[in-house]
Parts: C-alpha cells; structure tokens; sequence
C-alpha cells in the first residue's frame, strides 16, 4: 500500500519488546518480569528464565504455574534447534488471546491503525484517507470510529474483544491526561480528548506524542530493542524527536515532546511555521523545502507531494539549484544530529522519514558530516540509521503503548 513498508518486516525476530538488561527492569515484580521476559524473547524455557533473572528454579516454576493458571503463559514444544542434552523440551509462551489492543496514528490527511494479540503480533490493520483540513473534536472521533470499525471488520472482532486503545497525534499532548494542548489536526486547543474518547467507545485510551509513538514502535519491535539510550528523529510536515534514556521513554516535565524542528540554528533566520524565526524545520521540513522549490526554482505551486516530487526529479536530472536545496537541507539536518549527539550522547539516531528512500542521503556520508560538526573526545561516531518506515509503523508504536501499560495494569492488582 502506497509504498508502505510491511509493518511484519519491524519484528523478523520472535518476540517484542525491550531487551534491556534485567537490572533496568526490577521496579518491576518478579512475576511481571518473567511475563515480559517470554514477550520478549518470544518463547522461553523455565531453566532460561530462572538464569536470565537470577531466581530459584523453585521461584520459576511456582510463578510459571500462577501465569499459566491465569490465562497469560502456556507450554509449547521448543523448537528442535534449540533442544539440547539435559533440556526439557518445552519452553513457555505468552497466551497471545490473553488481551488484544488496536493502536492508531491520526494525522494529516490519513488514519492508520493495527491491531495487535497479547504477543505483539499484528492481527489486521486499516487506513482511511481525508481532505487535509483541520478539525473539530466531534469530526476527529467520527472519523476515529470509521477507521476502528474498518479494522475491526478486517480483523473479524468486536470492540468488546479490546483491552486498550493507544494513539498518537500530533501536537503538545499530556500523555498522563490524555488533553490535547494544542494539535495541527484540531481547530481548538485544549480538548480533553481521551474522556471523549472513553466516553464514546468505553475502552481505556492511551495518547500521546506521535514521535514518542514511534520511538516506542522502535524500542519494541525495531533497532532500539536492546539498546538502552538512543533517539529517533523524523522529518515529515516537521521535524520531531523521540529519546530512549535508560531504557524508557524520555517524556520531559511537561508533554511537550522534544521539538528538534524548534531549535534555532540560525538567529534572525528563515521563518518557521510556528512564527519564529531561525528554527532547524524552516530548513528541512517539507514545507522548507516546497517554499525553496517555488520561489528559488520556479517550480509552479500545488500539491507540496507534487512539488517535492518535481523537485526531485529535476536534482536527479542535474538541476544544480535544485540539487541545492537537498544539499543546505543535508548540511542542517546534519546540524541538527550534531546538537542531539552533544546534548544526549546516544548510542543509536534512528532517522525516520518516508521521504528518506528519495532523498539524497546517505548513512555513511549522514555520520561523517555530524562528526565533522561534533565535539567526540576521540570516542567512535554515533551510529545513524536511516529508516523509511510509514504510519503503519507508528501506529505499531501505539499498540506497544496500549500494551505495555495493560500489562501494567494487569499486574498491578491483586488478582494475577
Ligand atoms: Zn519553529
């Protein structure tokens, strides 16, 4: 679908979620820890678990029971290869009809969804597309209901057969509320949206920056599994940023997200779309780019989908100024990768955009020009990825969301 890589394609190893070591994880119980190691890895034998998590094979077996008699592990035969002298050959995995959640990215001029089992495999997944245009809270839930009915239509399920909805927009979203402070998708600001959300469709939803969804998308099912700091950033309409420190979500004080677009690198420069001047977006973003192909190109205005193709295609066919704009814009973003290297020291910038797998950028050429531009001690270069994911990706993203916090929940009360 329109270029869409397969969100399949994110999980090609068994299993999803972290990979951290167990040390970042013990906040959590023990029971809650065996649970998420056999996510993780996918499948697990008892004797595993209680080496992987310093337990008694005792304390493995008694809390492998109490999981399976509540309806959240099960036995299977391992695999053959991984049979051995002296190991049972049955290993313990999540029960993937245990819970199933939907999660969604609502965007400009489309909606994406997926659905998800317990184990983090993808059950379905719907798109609707729309005219691009701003909209009220009611619109925004109606055409959230269109997109949910179509995926559950895909999928053959009911609502009632879903634990939890995750989305993420775009926009200033506190995450712990779930109000939309302000977001490019709504007319008004300050929307409590998850209370009309839960009041509409009587399922626990958890919203939150769309960047944050992705990071997230990466963190459980991508690059970033079992590397405890590192950050995504991505240019589309703009230029956001999600970071991993210590094996969680970085969410600041406010749910402000961390809006790279918004940092200055140039003072009294290029103006933004957010009214201020010099922003790193005002350079690299879509727009940036549409505006430079109109006015120092000559490319005749429309569509920004269309001019930026017609810009590509004339750089590809030797147009030097349009080569140009790709260039400066190149050169920025490198800019913008060396601020996030000096303030965050990640170990991984996973670059994500659609327009990527168009664009003139290569990772090698990327990591040479931001150490060029950065301050390393003699330490190696960060390692820059470049990822051509689509919504469905982010929207993956949202389903971990919905998931790891059922689980919460799940293990949080008395009964489990
Ligand atoms: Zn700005």
């Amino acid at each position: 679908m329109d270029g869409e890589v397969n969100p399949r394609e994110f999980a090609a190893s068994d299993g999803c979620g972290p990979l951290m070591p167990d040390p970042l994880r013990s906040r959590l119980s023990l029971r809650q820890r065996i649970f998420e190691h056999v996510r993780a890895h996918g499948h697990a034998a008892r004797t595993e678990i209680s080496r992987a998590l310093g337990v008694s094979a005792g304390s493995a077996t008694t809390l492998t029971a109490d999981l399976i008699q509540s309806g959240l592990l099960r036995e299977v035969g391992l695999p053959a290869r991984e049979q051995g002298r002296g190991r049972p050959p049955v290993a313990l995995q999540i029960v993937p009809e245990a819970g199933y959640v939907i999660g969604i990215k609502l965007a400009k001029d489309r909606n994406t969804a997926t659905l998800s089992d317990f184990s983090g495999k993808v059950i379905a997944s719907a798109v609707t597309r729309f005219a691009p245009l701003k909209r009220s809270l009611t619109e925004l839930l109606d055409q959230t209901d269109t997109l949910i009915a179509a995926l559950l239509a895909d999928a053959g399920m009911a609502l009632s057969d879903m634990k939890a909805v995750g989305i993420g927009m775009a926009g200033v979203i506190d995450y712990a509320t779930g109000s939309v402070r302000w977001s490019p998708l709504l007319h008004t600001p300050d929307e409590a949206f998850s209370v009309a959300f839960e009041n509409r469709f009587g399922l626990p939803l958890y919203l939150e920056n769309d960047c944050n969804m992705l990071t997230l998308a990466e963190l459980w099912f991508g690059a970033g599994r079992a590397i405890p700091d590192f950050a995504v950033v991505t240019i589309e309409d703009g230029v956001g940023m999600g970071l991993v420190m210590n094996g969680q979500l970085y969410r600041g004080a406010w749910g402000m997200g961390l809006e790279l677009g918004h940092t200055k690198v140039d003072l009294d420069g290029a103006l933004c779309r957010c009214g201020k001047r010099g922003c790193l977006e005002a350079y690299l973003a879509d727009y940036a780019l549409v505006r430079e192909a109109v006015a120092a190109i000559g490319i005749a205005p429309g569509d920004d989908a269309d001019v930026l193709a017609a810009l590509y295609d004339q750089a590809r066919e030797g147009n030097q100024a349009a080569a140009a704009v790709f260039d400066r814009s190149a050169r920025y973003l490198s800019l913008g990768l060396s601020n996030v290297v000096q303030l965050f020291d990640p170990a991984l910038i996973i670059l994500s955009s659609q327009r990527m797998d168009r664009d003139f950028l290569s990772p090698s050429e990327l990591m040479a020009d931001v150490q060029r531009l950065t301050l390393t001690r003699g330490q190696n270069p960060c390692r820059i990825e470049i990822r051509p994911w689509g919504d469905l990706a982010w929207a993956r993203g949202a389903t971990a969301r919905a998931l790891s916090s059922v689980t919460d929940t799940l293990f949080s009360t008395e009964a489990i």
